[in-house]
């Protein structure tokens, strides 16, 4: 079968944290399968491609997450791709749905107003609603989350992952790399090129 070698597979803790970033965690599709079979890992997101025995066929994982490395009731890290993934890659003042190098994070309470980079203050936003709201209070601009940001489960990000038409996580993994960092970072929630002009 052609293609099965570009088929890998993505390992995230079971707090939703690659095992590794440098190198990242990979796997061969043939241990992705086998950790499948093991009961080992949880199904995030799946290839297209499948594969077939006489006694089975599934769809190749392309992002796993390991049962219990870390015990599931421990917090998930507070990264970029899991604050995407609690807000469904959604703006959370739109409802647009966008790739993830269109979208960005705002925080509820801007900082300058004493707002937390925490899960409870942190959303992801579009480019355009992100400048709009600039360092204004959601009840001064009418901008109000659709969803009120707060800490998830392991339980509720493999739920969402789920959600996702096949490949969609697939597509976006690689950024992993970039999401090392977590998010409390200074330029957590910098818009994109916000410094270069005015907010409006
Ligand atoms: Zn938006």
């Amino acid at each position: 079968m052609t293609g099965l070698d570009h088929a890998p597979a993505l390992v995230l803790n079971a707090d939703f944290r690659p095992l590794s970033y440098f190198p990242l965690s990979l796997w061969s599709w043939q241990d992705a399968v086998k950790a499948v079979f093991l009961d080992r890992v949880n199904i995030v997101s799946q290839y297209d491609t499948v594969v077939r025995s006489p006694s089975f066929e599934m769809q190749l994982p392309s992002v796993i997450a390991l049962k219990d490395y870390v015990h599931l009731s421990r917090r998930p890290a507070f990264t970029r791709f899991n604050v995407f993934l609690r807000d469904r890659f959604t703006c959370q003042y739109c409802a647009g749905r966008l790739p993830t190098h269109e979208l960005t994070f705002d925080h509820v309470v801007p900082r300058s107003r004493g707002g937390r980079t925490s899960w409870e203050n942190v959303v992801t936003a579009c480019g355009v609603c992100n400048l709009r709201k600039s360092n204004r209070l959601p009840r001064e601009i009418g901008m109000i989350p659709i969803a009120a940001p707060r800490q998830p489960t392991a339980y509720d990000l493999l739920d969402h992952g789920r959600r996702f038409p096949p490949n969609y996580l697939h597509e976006s993994w690689r950024d992993y790399l970039y999401w090392d960092i977590e998010l409390d970072q200074d330029d957590a929630d910098d818009p994109p090129r916000a410094a270069a002009g005015p907010a409006f």
